[in-house]
């Protein structure tokens, strides 16, 4: 795995001498603690589970790591919402729809959108592809995406987080979160994010998205995920049961 000892925002200048034994997804933010990833060079071939706690590298330092705790908070709030809104699907599942008191979980859109950008980038660190459409060395992020990360700037140019809207099937896994890079040219331009079985994008590249991830000739996916149209920054995702609103999760965007 990735041992060279290199914060992964040093371009932005500032590092402390000390690096953070960085968990390369949010320590707290799951609890089952089962990732899955795919298609990165340390991964090989294989789809591979692997237990959150595990996957720890010294890829940020003190300093870079301590600026980003507000984004570890934002992811973390984020996923509890989507695992509530799954939940309570199946909490709700036998219950009758005018026993439901709506319930609505708020997320902040920009912070899970740049907690998506910091884990994508704490895999991808040091890999052998480019990162997103302005990556120019392989493995390092380009300085846009530093300051998207760290909150300087939000992503503009259709580039962000995207919902995919799938027919309802979903991938059964043990995991909570997986993460796909999907590689062109030698280039990261999307990765495809499923947590609890819910699945985003996150686009690098500035262009407009294509129909749908088949489109743009990817394979190796379930149907309905290359099928699926993209939503950018979902502001809703509503639960219901016979027309009647069970529960919601409403993402922020407007800070
Ligand atoms: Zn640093």
């Amino acid at each position: 795995m990735i041992n060279t000892e290199r914060c992964w925002a040093s371009t932005l200048g500032n590092c402390s001498n000390k690096m953070s034994r960085e968990h390369l997804i949010s320590k707290g933010v799951f609890k089952e603690k089962k990732a899955s990833v795919h298609g990165f060079s340390w991964c090989k071939d294989r789809f591979a589970t692997v237990g959150i706690e595990s996957l720890t590298s010294k890829i940020l330092c003190s300093k870079h790591n301590n600026d980003l705790s507000v984004v570890d908070n934002g992811g973390i709030e984020a996923v509890d919402a989507i695992e509530k809104l799954i939940h309570l699907c199946n909490e709700r599942k036998h219950s009758s729809p005018s026993s439901f008191e709506v319930i609505s979980l708020n997320v902040d859109g920009y912070l899970f959108e740049r907690w998506l950008l910091k884990v994508v980038l704490n895999l991808s660190f040091q890999n052998k592809d480019k990162i997103g459409g302005m990556g120019e060395v392989p493995g390092i992020p380009p300085l846009y995406l530093l300051h998207v990360v760290f909150g300087k700037i939000k992503f503009s140019h259709y580039m962000g987080v995207y919902h995919l809207v799938t027919d309802g099937s979903c991938v059964k896994t043990d995991s909570e979160i997986v993460i796909v890079p999907i590689v062109k040219d030698s280039t990261i331009g999307v990765f495809y994010i499923s947590i609890y079985s819910i699945d985003f994008l996150l686009s690098l590249t500035p262009a407009k998205p294509p129909e749908n991830l088949r489109s743009m000739g990817v394979s190796g996916l379930p149907n309905h995920i290359l099928d699926a149209k993209w939503l950018y920054r979902v502001h809703e995702m509503t639960a219901a049961k016979g027309g009647i609103k069970s529960h919601e999760v409403v993402f922020n965007w407007k800070n």
